[in-house]
């Protein structure tokens, strides 16, 4: 679980190649790997391109990893070849043949691959786009097939797949708590407020408007100042998620906070939503005010509502017909 914040304003950055480059590494769960190459789309290489292209296309598989390969590609004195990210991990050795690495760059390997055309590697999940080599590792990082990360917060779970797979997963592997409709009313109590290091956080997930949403709670020091935050992401794409918003309500002891936003997709991490303050943030000091008593016990209680915005011009979105 990572609670500690004192870092959070620089690593986004970091956490966010972190994920471009998981999802090169990370098999979509339901999918076997054909030929033990991690690659989905070898069938329909084969019989949609000539044969000749099949084994070039096997050629720029790193054999160490079995990611494909993008220049720099590099090789050893006896010419294996391996990626740029294996040739990081080699330490200056071949992991093939063990002899000392150097630092040879492979261009005949590279200009053959800017002759390819190979399918999107979520193919199988319905992406139906045909990209030239060099392109297709961009197309991949934003293809709109490609599965979604598991949405739970603070742990390393390398689980992906698409929206039914992870509401599944969320409910079985990490037991949280699943709610249908569209208002919550929750509370969130802890006996020990002046430990937010301690604090806990969590994750309810709410399906409603045939959609399922993940609500965030957790504590964590924001600079100096411990925080509450509470937030709301869409399972499914940022596009979509614009056509919903939500408010946040929390207060006691005559006092409220009220919250309203647009929720993010879960295509960006929790770490960078918490990250960016996109949020409900109350500080401890008004927490404890809100929730009365002797500042011993942090009892709060958060009311939420989802809602489906109008997509009309008015509303800012333009239903394309209506739009002269
Ligand atoms: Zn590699
Ligand atoms: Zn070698
Ligand atoms: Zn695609
Ligand atoms: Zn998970």
């Amino acid at each position: 679980m990572e609670l500690d914040s004192l870092d959070c304003m620089t690593s986004s950055d970091v956490i966010d190649d972190d994920e471009i480059l998981s999802h090169s590494h990370h098999q979509f769960p339901s999918l076997s790997k054909p030929h033990g190459n991690g690659d989905y789309s070898n069938s329909v290489v084969s019989s949609a391109v000539h044969p000749s292209t099949t084994s070039v296309h096997e050629l720029l598989e790193c054999p160490v990893c079995a990611n494909s390969m993008y220049p720099p590609i590099h090789q050893c004195h006896s010419g294996h070849t391996l990626c740029s990210t294996c040739k990081t991990k080699a330490h200056n050795q071949c992991p093939t043949c063990r002899q000392e690495l150097g630092d040879i760059r492979c261009l005949a390997l590279e200009k053959v691959a800017e002759s390819l055309e190979l399918p999107c590697k979520y193919v199988t999940l319905g992406c139906p786009e045909i990209l030239p080599y060099y392109s297709k590792l961009r197309h991949e990082s934003i293809c709109i097939f490609r599965p979604h990360n598991c949405p739970y917060a603070g742990s390393e779970c390398s689980v992906v797949g698409d929206i039914p797979f992870l509401v599944a997963h969320l409910r079985d592997d990490h037991k949280v708590d699943m709610h249908s409709g569209c208002t919550f009313n929750h509370r969130y109590v802890k006996s020990n407020p002046q430990e937010v290091e301690n604090a806990t956080w969590m994750l309810t997930v709410f399906h409603c408007f045939g959609q399922y949403f993940c609500l965030h709670f957790e504590a964590f020091q924001l600079g100096m100042i411990p925080v509450y935050m509470a937030f709301l992401r869409f399972m499914g794409d940022e596009i979509e998620a614009r056509n919903y918003s939500y408010s946040l309500e929390v207060g006691g002891n005559g006092r409220k906070i009220i919250w309203e936003g647009t929720p993010r997709s879960i295509r960006d991490s929790h770490r960078k939503v918490r990250d960016s303050h996109d949020g409900l943030i109350i500080e401890r000091n008004m927490a404890l005010l809100f929730s009365g008593g002797e500042r011993k016990e942090l009892k709060l209680r958060v009311m939420g509502r989802i809602w489906k915005e109008q997509q009309n011009p008015e509303g800012g979105v333009c239903i394309p017909t209506l739009c002269s």
